[in-house]
């Protein structure tokens, strides 16, 4: 019931069920309800939505890292390839067969792989890719170290630098005969040098060669010098290449100071003007 509280109202009478109030009152806590827990709902999908961003702007960050270090890697594979290249090349020059590499490594590759997470597959590889420069590298080194000391002891240079006079093989003058080396012209007293490094195994008197020095140098080759004045080694005497053994003379049979210059191969004398100018590559067909 409804009164109003001015004379002329009438007090307004509504019947109204108490189900509808129960209702009312129903709707409204549901209501309440339902305002809270979106609120609630709101708040903690903002904060997940907060936590995204952040995670976004991470791995935005984190792709940055993978992109430059993808680039570095691809540098890392170009410097592996440039070395393969140069180590190839070196092998060509140094007249060595080519080194194929087993690993297959391009740097297309790195960078899809790096991107596609495989970065210790790629490491894996380039290490790999290494170890077989490392590999060839030493097989280089071993070459040059066999190649020096071979080039070391072959006779490969002039005993003394002057004009040849006689060749070697069949002559007529001033023996009949056959000759088993070269004439040198030279200067009484002229230094004559060892062709190449070796030991000291004759130094005396031989006939027909007058004062001679013979040096041994390793497989096999042997060289003589003969018709000296005097010597500059003892017997059993390390020399170097280059080294004076003797001095020119005419003992002997010998018309004039002349260096007799023999080169023998297990024993066998041979021409010596194939050895006058020899450099790794020509000298290196006497190595078989
Ligand atoms: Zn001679």
């Amino acid at each position: 019931m409804v009164v109003p509280h001015d004379a002329r109202g009438r007090p307004i009478c509504l019947k109204i069920p108490v189900s509808w109030v129960y209702t009312a009152l129903g709707l409204a806590l549901f209501s309440f309800i339902l305002v809270g827990s979106s609120m609630i709902y709101s708040t903690l999908l903002s904060r997940k939505l907060v936590n995204y961003a952040n995670t976004l702007s991470r791995s935005e960050q984190q792709q940055v890292v993978i992109n430059s270090f993808s680039d570095k890697t691809v540098k890392v594979g170009r410097a592996i390839d440039e070395l393969v290249r140069q180590d190839n090349e070196l092998r060509k020059l140094l007249g060595l067969k080519g080194w194929q590499s087993k690993v297959k490594l391009s740097t297309d590759r790195i960078s899809s792989e790096v991107k596609a997470g495989k970065v210790s597959t790629v490491f894996e590889e380039a290490n790999d890719k290494l170890a077989e420069r490392n590999k060839s590298l030493e097989e280089l080194k071993q070459w040059v170290s066999f190649v020096r000391s071979r080039l070391a002891s072959t006779p490969s240079s002039w005993p003394f630098y002057g004009r040849l006079v006689s060749f070697f093989g069949y002559r007529s003058y001033p023996w009949r005969g056959v000759h088993t080396g070269v004439d040198i012209q030279a200067y009484r007293g002229a230094p004559v040098r060892s062709t190449a490094a070796g030991v000291v195994s004759f130094v005396g008197w031989r006939s027909g060669y007058g004062k001679t020095v013979e040096i041994d140098h390793g497989h096999g080759v042997a060289t003589l010098y003969a018709h000296n004045s005097g010597y500059a080694v003892k017997t059993g005497q390390k020399v170097r290449k280059g080294q004076v053994v003797c001095y020119v003379g005419m003992t002997g049979w010998s018309t004039g100071p002349h260096v007799h210059y023999e080169v023998r191969r297990y024993g066998r004398p041979v021409n010596p003007v194939a050895f006058l100018n020899l450099n790794i590559f020509t000298a290196s067909r006497f190595w078989r």
